[in-house]
């Protein structure tokens, strides 16, 4: 895609999102860190209401540690793979208790090594807290880029090389959130809603759908 066109593409999301950002709640670097761990496979809202009490009381590793497994079961029992979730959290916190001092780590090896984070949990870290420019895929972004013909991709991996490489710098930063909240409330996986999508006229997706509709028409 033209260079011209990405850039007046993310010119309409800002217009049409202005203050991108994510809508998981958290109090530091390390309750961040857990909430991006939890959200895997669950909605930002079901994470906030189930670390809104949990976050009164561990905020820290060494608080998360001494919680223990069993009782942040408690906590986080209405997000799904719990049980995988809280083992995960609870070594996770010794690690960064024991090797970094109680901080999470910043650099991407170092979080990528920790226990229930992968590379879209660690980019989405790295452009949160350290506002690195990266863009962290999930299924919002990789079908909101696909559908718009920003890429042409077959998973998350390839599409993060991608966008990073051709979305220019001055949208890296914010891109993330951009296209995940125009995937959450407009680009909707099912029923996209492009009649008023902002960018439905540069998008590669209602061009082909129309063309669809018009070949049927002349069809019958
Ligand atoms: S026009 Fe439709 S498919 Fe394209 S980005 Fe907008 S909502 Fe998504």
């Amino acid at each position: 895609m033209r260079i011209d066109k990405i850039n007046k593409i993310f010119q309409k999301l800002e217009k049409h999102i202005p203050s991108p950002k994510t809508e998981l709640k958290y109090k530091n670097p390390f309750t961040f860190l857990i909430s991006v761990v939890l959200s895997a496979q669950s909605t930002d809202k079901s994470v906030n209401s189930a670390t809104k009490e949990l976050f009164k009381i561990a905020r820290k590793p060494e608080a998360m540690i001494s919680l223990g497994e069993k009782k942040l079961k408690n906590y986080i029992k209405t997000i799904g793979l719990y049980n995988s979730k809280a083992k995960n959290i609870i070594n996770l916190s010794k690690i960064i208790n024991e090797k970094f001092n109680g901080k999470v780590p910043n650099d991407f090896k170092d979080l990528t090594n920790l226990p229930g984070v992968g590379n879209k949990t660690a980019s989405v870290y790295q452009n949160e807290i350290l506002k690195i420019p990266r863009i962290a895929v999930d299924t919002h972004v990789f079908r909101v880029s696909n559908r718009i013909g920003l890429v042409k991709t077959k998973n998350p991996d390839d599409t993060q090389k991608e966008l990073e490489s051709i979305i220019p710098k001055k949208w890296l930063k914010s891109a993330h959130h951009l296209l995940i909240l125009h995937g959450r409330y407009t680009c909707k996986s099912q029923n996209p809603l492009c009649e008023g999508c902002a960018v439905n006229k540069l998008c590669k997706y209602i061009k082909s759908e129309k063309d669809k509709k018009n070949i049927s028409s002349k069809q019958k």
